[in-house]
């Protein structure tokens, strides 16, 4: 592993909004008067402060989009659709400051380019595609069809992994389908959200369709799937809170998706292509310090060619550079406090159930090194199936590798875990990469790609089993906001003779 320094740096961004959030078009401190810190995880130095926001304040965002949804929703398609490519624009137009953003809240090392602005082209796409369809009918004088319509006032929470695209995925999906909504991003990581929102009133997109109350989950957040004027619910997050968000949802039968997170297995057969591989399923477990839904976070091995990728990977991960955000570097540190106390305990886990540690296994050691939430890239060999570091989703940089002796043992391996939101197959073979596509219990297969859909377009994105329901990310993410109507019409029938 190597180790650079400098804590010194942080970049100044117009976009970078302090004290205040998003209701009506308005820029607004919160009733409570209160604010959070949020931080820099390298240094822990405070970038910014946003408001601590509660039930108050949500429920004046809702009513702020309860005022703006007429208008929004009886605006034709077309125009929706053109307010959304003019954000997009924007959002490309500020990538450098919205990248700098990100990586200083999330602590992230440069990504290039965010995804946001063809994420949101995506959506702007599909917002005049909303269609129904013409219905059979049991007599000539009647016609029968369908139209989609929009919920009304939408809810979100989102997580703090990757904040500019968790928004982007449910905001523009929501909005192009004619809703209006209120959104709480994570404590941890709220700017780019703000950021993005601020965007969009530049780009026209009126006051009050999207509304962003900042606070903590347990106080704004949970307030918004609380209230029954909101009309459906999308969520990102950790299988806890999904479940206290549906329990809210369901006392109000509020609709919702939920995407909980993975424990993705990535099935490496004799025949892989390791040259390809190896770089790829480090960087599936190391990018964004593993704090990814879809990282690759279990190796699932061949007895005949387990020693090698052992070898090779560990020689990978020690080659992964740890540093502040701003340096370049491959990884920089976990989130915050919590999670970094989360990962190692996790590693002790790992030590104590018997499984090898093959590199890492801690803090990088070093001064500098001090104030931030660091941790090595970490590799497990000789994992067994049932041990809690190949069961849970850790959410850091630690890989398992679970050696099994064919393939049907690696499918059960690769499936035998609660979560099933990516898998990845390593193979030259066809016919394996088939089987194994087919076999393989997740919303996502990649074949000879670490993370899921890789570079597809409008693939849709979601989970199996606990990882949770609904699918973003795809043309039919905009259909998901919309409830469809039944209008049948009776005239004369046709005359006979
Ligand atoms: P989390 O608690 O699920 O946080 C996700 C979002 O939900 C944040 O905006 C959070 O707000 C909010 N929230 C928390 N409690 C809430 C409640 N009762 N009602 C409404 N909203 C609430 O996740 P975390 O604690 O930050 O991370 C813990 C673990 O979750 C991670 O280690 C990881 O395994 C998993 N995780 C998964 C994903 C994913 O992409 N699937 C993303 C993040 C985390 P505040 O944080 O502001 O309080
Ligand atoms: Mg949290």
């Amino acid at each position: 592993m190597t180790i650079t320094t400098d804590h010194q740096a942080t970049i100044d961004s117009a976009l970078r909004v302090d004290g205040v959030q998003l209701i009506g078009g308005e820029w607004v401190t919160s009733g409570t008067g209160r604010t959070i810190d949020v931080v820099n995880p390298a240094n822990r130095e405070v970038i910014a402060r946003v408001p601590r926001s509660d039930a108050d304040d949500v429920d004046l965002a809702i009513k702020a989009a309860e005022k703006a949804f007429p208008a929004w929703r009886d605006l034709d398609a077309s125009s929706r659709a053109r307010l959304l490519f003019r954000w997009a624009d924007l959002i490309e137009e500020h990538n450098a400051e919205l990248d700098s953003l990100e990586s200083q809240e999330v602590g992230r090392p440069s990504w290039g380019p965010p995804p946001m602005a063809n994420q949101i082209r995506f959506i702007a796409g599909q917002a005049d595609k909303v269609q129904g369809v013409s219905l059979p009918t049991r007599s000539t004088g009647s016609l029968g069809l369908t139209l989609r319509e929009p919920y009304g006032v939408v809810g979100g929470v989102i997580p703090w992994n990757a904040p500019g695209p968790m928004f982007a995925n449910e905001v523009g999906p929501a909005i192009a389908a004619g809703n209006t909504m209120v959104m709480k991003p994570a404590e941890d990581a709220p700017l780019t959200p703000l950021a993005l929102a601020k965007l969009a009133l530049e780009a026209g997109i009126p006051a009050g369709v999207i509304n962003v109350v900042t606070g903590y989950g347990h106080e704004a957040g949970a307030a918004i799937p609380a209230d029954p004027r909101i009309r459906r619910m999308g969520f990102t997050g950790s299988p806890q809170t999904g479940r206290a968000i549906m329990e809210s949802c369901a006392r109000n039968l509020t609709p919702l998706h939920l995407e909980l997170g993975g424990k993705s297995p990535q099935v490496v057969f004799p025949d892989a292509d390791l040259d390809a591989a190896i770089p790829a399923m480090t960087m599936g477990i190391t990018l964004n310090t593993g704090q990814v839904c879809a990282a690759g976070s279990r190796v699932v091995v061949h007895r005949s060619i387990h020693a090698e990728v052992v070898e090779r990977l560990a020689a990978q991960m020690r080659k992964v550079t740890v540093g502040p955000w701003h340096q370049q570097v491959a990884m920089g540190p976990l989130i915050n406090q919590k999670q970094h106390e989360r990962v190692l305990s996790y590693i002790e886990i790992g030590k104590e159930q018997g499984a090898e540690l093959v590199t890492g296994g801690g803090r990088p050691q070093g001064e500098e090194f001090g104030d931030g939430f660091f941790v090595e890239p970490t590799l497990f060999d000789k994992v067994s199936p049932g041990m809690r570091i190949a069961q849970e989703e850790i959410f850091g940089p630690v890989l398992s590798v679970i050696p099994v002796d064919d393939e049907a043992e690696a499918i059960e391996v690769a499936n035998g875990v609660d979560y099933g939101l990516v898998a990845s197959v390593w193979t030259r073979d066809i016919g394996t990469a088939v089987r194994a596509s087919r076999a393989l219990q997740a919303g996502q297969v990649g074949v000879n790609t670490p993370i899921g859909a890789g570079t597809v377009i409008g693939g849709p994105f979601g989970g199996y089993k606990n990882s949770g329901f609904g699918r973003t990310m795809g043309a039919d993410s905009v259909l998901d906001w919309t409830q469809v109507k039944t209008v049948s019409m009776q005239g004369a029938p046709i005359p006979r003779g």
